[in-house]
């Protein structure tokens, strides 16, 4: 899977420098929230494009659906995980967070095409 820079056009591999994850604490409006986020990192020009969101909830599921001893309740916890973070992007969209000193804007466009090699 290759990912576009859309700052500096650059195209990019996902590798475990360039897929991260970090703390951070969103807000919005009046609203805040300590999360995890996934993000790539261009190689080229540093700028970051988020991938996903987490919260304790998603966690949590993510980590039930692992433990799952049959097909539905795997199922079952894959479907509430999907759920959970679907809802995060819409809930933080256009919010801030600070990495690593910048302040950055929370864009998500899960539709968003990825190009594949
Ligand atoms: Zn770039």
């Amino acid at each position: 899977m290759i990912i576009n820079c859309k700052y500096c056009n650059h195209n990019y591999d996902i590798t475990d420098k360039t897929l991260l994850d970090e703390r951070i604490e969103m807000t919005k409006g009046e609203r805040r929230a300590i999360l995890r986020l996934i993000y790539f990192q261009c190689p080229n020009c540093g700028e970051i494009k988020p991938a996903m969101l987490d919260d304790k909830k998603s966690l949590y599921y993510a980590k039930r659906k692992l433990e799952a001893k049959t097909e539905s309740v795997k199922r079952k916890h894959e479907e509430r995980f999907a759920n959970v973070r679907k809802k995060l992007i819409d809930e933080w969209q256009g919010g801030s967070f600070e990495l690593a000193g910048v302040i950055h804007t929370f864009e998500l466009n899960p539709d968003e095409e990825i190009k594949h090699q």
